[in-house]
């Protein structure tokens, strides 16, 4: 087969594909050229018949880039369709809140939606057990009134209900639990009265508070002979949580998973912390959400544990989680009974999508069929794309630009991290620099530090704070290793302190926006207008003073006012395209979004210099 018949194939091929595409950024052409799958000559040489000279490195600004894919019949749809995806799940309590009083008009109270955590052996699974057993109404239904696990059940104590995420607590399903946090509204933290405060109950902690939602203390196993609550809520005063009972602001229950004591006091608390945090949700909009569980089913196909955090969810509805989506062929409430809606805080299953989406994935409804298939085809190609994008910022390492762009891992300034070591005395050595670090510019925040190797939890923890993981002769095994990859969360490990203040000080500083000034780097006159194609023109200049230089910062003056500012796209001398012109010397000079250069007309152009910081 010729080249051209095969590109003539391809062009086939690519004709059946829907042609939806967003550009929310400047793009280079060679990026541009893949995403409409295109060669990176086709769009050049498209350019070029339209007057226009570009190089594959080229970046070509938001809206030039948007026609550009129009003119080859591509449909640009807005990428804040696609952004808005899970906004609400995204959302801590204050967020939510704000975002609830501005966009919704029916807002009614909501159950709250509570997850347990805490060390493993302390008993979680068994209060989660004992609490279903002792409260969950088994009705009948179609599943033969066997209530079936699907991730979470609800509990309704004084014509109030409470739903509890029932993730399973073995360490494959840790991360998933670790999610589970951002559907949460309050976290139950267990800790064993016999055994105390432990390395997963600290990371609990820090769990919730990066989630900013609420802890309630639940002191277990107080049926034991050796349980000693009070030390163990001495213990936890270390990590700011200051029992109620002894004038602080943090809620503790006594109980026994086992002999189910204490479950009542347990659900009361939970009650009132939910009335403190007056939780609401608009039930008459399309529902938004987030996914539990989700998992392939040999019969049924993919079968999705949601919760529906607000709006209601229908039997019908086209459901949308990033690049997986689908018609809700039907719902399946907590006790295996088929249901036609959900409304806010219900936990169920979802069937009819066509994948399996990941737990934590936040799922939303699109009434319009075509924005949903619009979207759904969004979602896939913004997927492909990030898988691309994390692989290219892991590749990127530590330092560079590219990182920073992709990570994250900075908010006004504050820089998230996360730090294992091998023994508590590096550790503490380790934290101990990081946090002198801090100063009024700059705020290393650390959002959990422990000895040990890096888990899958630690990973979901630094990729729900936005932090970096800071390994001390400390390594991540190979799940949280492919973790880490998937979630685009960079590891960096050491075996010299020196080594890491010196990382993230330039980590840092590379991330601090640089000081930066601009200097006029030269001026041009435009003596004579040249047209060149239907509508271009070129205008021929005399450099009067210092340079012009291409791809530069210009700005055009008439009459003493500025008329234009943007790029100097095109400089030439004579017929070839050059970087630079002096001093005394004449070019050629055109702007790609400016076409109405006069004799006359003054051209200034800046370079803009970076003014490196040196120290912190
Ligand atoms: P998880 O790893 O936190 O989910 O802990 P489990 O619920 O699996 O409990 C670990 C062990 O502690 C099991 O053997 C439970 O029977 C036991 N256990 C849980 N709660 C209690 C309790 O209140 N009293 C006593 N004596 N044992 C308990």
């Amino acid at each position: 087969m010729s080249a051209r018949q095969k590109r003539e194939e391809e062009l086939a091929a690519q004709q059946a594909l829907p042609k939806i595409v967003s550009i929310d950024e400047p793009i280079v052409v060679r990026d541009l050229a893949e995403k409409l799958k295109l060669r990176e000559t086709e769009i050049i040489k498209h350019l070029f018949m339209k007057g226009m000279m570009v190089t594959v490195n080229q970046t070509l600004d938001v809206d030039f880039a948007k026609g550009v894919a129009k003119e080859f019949g591509f449909e640009v749809i807005e990428t804040a369709t696609v952004k808005h995806e899970g906004e609400y799940g995204q959302l801590d309590q204050e967020g939510r809140k704000k975002l609830d009083e501005t966009k919704f008009s029916n807002l009614q109270g909501r159950s709250s939606v509570v997850s347990i955590m805490g060390h493993v052996d302390h008993g979680k699974t068994t209060l989660l057990d004992s609490i279903r057993e002792s409260r969950h109404k088994v009705v009948d239904s179609e599943a033969g009134g066997i209530t079936q696990s699907i991730g979470a059940y609800t509990v309704d104590k004084d014509e109030h209900r409470i739903v509890f995420l029932d993730t399973p607590g073995h360490e494959a399903f840790t991360s998933m639990r670790m999610r589970g946090a951002q559907a949460t509204d309050i976290a139950i933290l267990v800790v064993a009265a016999d055994d105390g405060v432990m390395p997963q109950t600290i990371e609990a902690v820090n769990h919730a508070k990066a989630a900013k939602i609420p802890i309630i203390v639940a002191v277990n196993k107080i049926d034991k002979a050796d349980a000693d609550p009070d030390r163990v809520l001495v213990q936890l005063a270390d990590y700011g949580l200051s029992a109620e009972k002894w004038g602080g602001d943090t809620l503790t229950v006594e109980v026994s998973a086992l002999q189910k004591l204490g479950l009542d006091e347990l659900l009361d608390s939970i009650l009132l912390v939910s009335e403190l945090l007056e939780l609401k949700a608009d039930a008459t909009v399309p529902a938004e959400g987030v996914i539990i569980e989700a998992q392939l089913d040999k019969r049924m196909g993919p079968v999705a544990t949601a919760l529906v955090q607000n709006g209601t969810l229908r039997v019908g509805d086209n459901v949308l989680i990033g690049s997986v989506g689908g018609r809700v062929r039907a719902l399946i409430d907590d006790h295996g009974a088929r249901i036609q809606e959900a409304g806010p805080a219900t936990p169920v299953e979802i069937l009819g999508l066509d994948g399996v989406p990941n737990a934590g994935d936040s799922f939303r409804v699109v009434r319009n069929d075509k924005e949903f298939k619009q979207q759904l085809t969004a979602g896939k190609q913004k997927e492909r794309d990030q898988r691309i994008g994390v692989s290219r910022a892991m590749a990127a390492g530590f330092s560079g630009k590219s990182e920073i762009e992709s990570d994250n891992a900075v908010k006004e300034n504050q820089f998230n991290l996360l730090v294992k070591a091998d023994t508590q005395g590096s550790l503490e050595a380790v934290v101990d620099v990081l946090q002198r670090m801090t100063s009024d510019e700059v705020k290393i925040n650390i959002v959990h530090s422990a000895t040990g190797d890096i888990s899958e939890a630690d990973v979901m923890l630094a990729s729900t704070a936005n932090a970096l993981i800071i390994a001390f002769n400390s390594k991540a095994d190979a799940n949280a290793q492919k973790l880490a990859e998937q979630e685009g969360v960079s590891v960096k490990r050491y075996e010299v302190i020196y080594h890491i203040t010196e990382d993230i000080e330039k980590w840092v500083l590379g991330q601090l926006a640089p000081e930066t000034e601009e200097v006029q780097a030269g001026t041009a006159e435009v003596r004579q207008i040249f047209k060149v194609g239907k509508s271009g023109i070129i205008a021929g200049c005399m450099v009067t003073s210092g340079k012009m230089l291409r791809n530069a910062k210009a700005i055009v003056m008439r009459n003493g006012k500025e008329i234009f500012s943007g790029p100097l796209n095109n400089l030439k001398r004579f017929k070839d395209d050059v970087k630079e012109v002096a001093t005394g010397y004449e070019c050629g000079i055109s702007f790609d979004r400016f076409h109405d250069l006069q004799e006359g007309d003054i051209i200034e152009v800046y370079t803009v210099k970076a003014l490196e910081r040196t120290s912190l």
